[in-house]
Formats: C-alpha cells, structure tokens, sequence
C-alpha cells in the first residue's frame, strides 16, 4: 500500500525549522509494508490545506498528517479535513472533559481556546493523546484512511506506536520486511551505481535506496513479501548479487562503520594501530576512537600540523621536508614509519595534505592528499586528490586511511 504524509505548520516553512516528523512517520511506515510516495509540507493555510487533502486522497489511501492540532486559531487541520471531505465539526463533551480534566490535574484551568481541540472531523474516531490535549483523530473513509496527529514530536510518536499501530496492523495486509545493508569504501557513488544499477534495476522488491557520505555509500534494500522467509529469500537474492559484484568494496553487511570494521580486523590478529595526522589533526584519531573498546588496538597517534612539529615530534629530517615538500611521497612515508616506531604499534597510518580551501604549499592543489601506512613488511604512501571543500577533503581523508588499512589487513 501507499502513502502519503503532509507536515502542517507555517514555521515549517521558515529556515528555523524543520519537518522531522515525516522522517520518522516514513520508517514505521516502511516496517508496516507500507511505501511513502509523497510528502508535502503546508503552511497553516485551511483552503490549501484542504486541497492538499484532496489531491492525496485522489493518489492514495492512506494519508498521514501531523500538525496543526493546537488550541489556537492558526491552527487549522481539523478545519481543513473537515472542509476537504465536506463534513461537519462536532463538538465533542468527552474530549473536552478529558481535557478539562488534564488541566485540573496539572493544577491548572483551561483557556476557552482549548475548546477548539474538543472538535472531531464527523465520523472520526479520537486517538487519546497520552502527553498532550491534542488527540488525534482517525478517519475511515470508503475509499481509504486519514490519520491526524499531534505536531510536536512528543506527543506524537508515542500517540503512533501505541494507538495507530495496532488499528493500522489491523486493517493492511500482512507484509513482512527484510532488510539488508551494505556500506562501500573507495569508490563514487556514481562509478557505484553504473555498476549495480544493472542488476537492481531488475527487482522492483526490494526496493533499493543508495546513500552517499564522503568516501563512505551505503546501498540499503529493503523487500516486503507475504511471508518472512520470502522477503528473506529475496532480499538475500539481490543482496549476494550486490555484493559479488563489489567484491572487497563492501566492508560491512551488517551496518558497522569503517572504523568498527577495521578495529575487529586488527583484534583478529592481535595487532594494533597508531597514526600521524597532519591535515586531519585528530580527526582520525577521534573516529578510531567512537568505537568502544578501540584501547584494545589502539595505541594513540601524534597530531603533527606544523612542520616544526613532524620534526620534532616525529624526529622527520629536516632536510628531507624541505626537499620533497610537506604534501609528498617521502613525508607520509616517513611520518608513517616514525609513529611505527616510536609506539611499538603493528601497524601505522599517517595523512598530510592540502586541505584547502586556498592552497598555502606551493604546487599543491588543494584537495591533494598523500596517505601513509606502514606495516611488518614496509611502509608505504599513495595520493588522493579528493573533491574541494575543507571538512570533505579531511573527511575523504580519514575514510580512504581506514580503507586503505582495511584492504591491507584483508590481504
Ligand atoms: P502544532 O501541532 O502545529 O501545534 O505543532 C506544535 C509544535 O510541534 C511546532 O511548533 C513544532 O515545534 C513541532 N512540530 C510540528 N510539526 C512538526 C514536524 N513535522 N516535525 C517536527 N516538529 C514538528
Ligand atoms: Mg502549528
């Protein structure tokens, strides 16, 4: 089944806020079988509101929306419902009691205003609200469902998981959803997508969504089938597929980070790591270090930014810095094994490039990165020229130094 959410609220619409509901709404959606073909989002504007309402009905019969509920007059969606289906509001004794009744019991008395959230859409079934006065409202029509929801997060996902989704388990088909998650290192999202397209084109289950983040894609698949083992079946039908056409490209099938992923590598062969930064300053350290228990493999690094520092710190050759340049070959290779051997560590990585967005090393480009690794058998650098940008550049950095790693320790 399909559907479709419409986020209500004026401030929705300002560079303030943002529609996060319709995120969350989507993911239980999915899980429920059910596919979000549309979202829109709507000031608090009754006539376009209700023409929203009807343009959706026309598409789908399932529309969500949140927002709008509130006490005051700028808050129109039951008004809006109401006018998009032609039906009458009606005031509701109950629900203003509970409400009233809410207000006494927070010792409090309720505004004449609050009245408005009393009013149900004619034929609609209140959803008690469990942290706030709004209730929602539920609507079976003949053609399909309404949904109206609460606006702040809060009350409405607790109002969803504990109210909506039993009623929606009842009325959809049982579909049941395996999913799968393949994270990709070292190569584009689009020299990625040339190659699997071919073969993911040719399901329409499961349904294939491709993320991309700096040197890092995540290919998700997600089937929805009349029984768990068909949408097992399927989703690992595509998913070997997938996965044999990336080859070592995928580092992880169950979601972990590349640094995760690298972490249990090395503990796997009771090896440990350190590293030299310079254009990075931490930033790979920082990442090695999210994983929980990385002390088991981590020894530490050095964060050499300035030159001053490589040398000291580091003990590289003066000379040799001013001959090959700061962004080369022979400094990441000699920063490389320097970190190696003054941390007793298996293996070590080092970074130093132009992170941009100006160069400041003569004949660099920014962007020009050379990456380090040092190991048992030797050490060597490889150069990267990453798209501009200063955190994408540093980021790529990071990425592609735990890839590199990866690769190596697959070996
Ligand atoms: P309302 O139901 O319109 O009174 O919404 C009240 C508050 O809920 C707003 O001021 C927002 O802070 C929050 N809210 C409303 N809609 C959304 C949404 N789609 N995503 C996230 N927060 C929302
Ligand atoms: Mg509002």
């Amino acid at each position: 089944m399909n559907a479709e959410i419409i986020a209500v609220g004026s401030e929705l619409l300002t560079p303030q806020r943002t529609d996060t509901n319709s995120l969350w709404l989507t993911a239980r959606l999915n899980e429920l079988g059910v596919e979000v073909t549309q979202k829109s989002i709507l000031g608090d504007d009754r006539d376009r509101l209700a023409e929203a309402v009807r343009a959706s009905l026309s598409r789908v019969p399932l529309v969500v929306l949140t927002g709008g509920l509130g006490p005051t007059e700028d808050d129109v969606t039951r008004e809006a419902v109401a006018q998009a289906l032609h039906r009458r509001l009606l005031f509701s004794r109950e629900i203003c009691d509970w409400i009233e009744a809410r207000f006494t019991r927070l010792g409090r008395k309720m505004a004449e205003i609050n009245k408005r959230q009393a009013f149900l859409v004619e034929g609609a079934e209140r959803l008690e609200n469990p942290n706030g006065t709004a209730p929602g409202q539920w609507l079976d029509l003949p053609g399909g469902m309404v949904l109206l929801l609460p606006g702040p997060p809060r009350e409405m996902q607790p109002l969803f998981e504990k109210v909506c989704l039993p009623l929606l388990r009842e009325r959809l088909p049982q579909l049941h959803i395996a999913t799968r998650c393949y994270r990709v290192a070292g190569m584009g999202e689009s020299d990625l997508d040339a190659l699997i397209a071919p073969i993911y084109k040719l399901y329409s289950n499961p349904v294939t969504t491709i993320l991309a983040a700096e040197g890092d894609v995540q290919i998700h698949l997600r089937a929805r089938c009349e029984s768990p083992a068909e949408a097992e079946a399927l989703a690992g039908e595509l998913g070997e597929k997938i996965r044999e056409a990336l080859g070592s490209r995928v580092y992880s099938t169950g979601g972990e980070p590349l640094e995760a992923v690298v972490g249990m590598l090395l503990q796997q062969r009771g090896a440990t790591l350190s590293v030299a930064e310079s254009c990075t300053a931490g930033l790979l350290g920082a990442r090695i270090t999210e994983v929980a228990g990385a002390s088991n493999w981590f020894l530490g690094g050095f964060q050499v930014y300035g030159t001053p520092m490589k040398t000291r710190l580091l003990g590289l050759d003066e000379e040799l810095v001013t001959r090959n340049g700061v962004v080369s070959e022979a400094v990441a290779v000699a920063m490389a094994e320097s970190v190696r051997d003054r941390t007793g560590s298996t293996y070590a990585l080092s970074i130093t490039g132009e992170a941009g967005p100006e160069s400041s090393t003569p004949g660099v480009d920014p962007g020009t990165v050379w990456i380090g690794i040092a190991s048992p058998e030797g050490a060597q650098a490889k150069v990267f020229r990453f798209p501009n940008g200063r955190a994408r550049v540093r980021n790529f950095a990071v990425q592609t130094a735990l890839n590199l790693l990866r690769l190596q320790l697959r070996a």
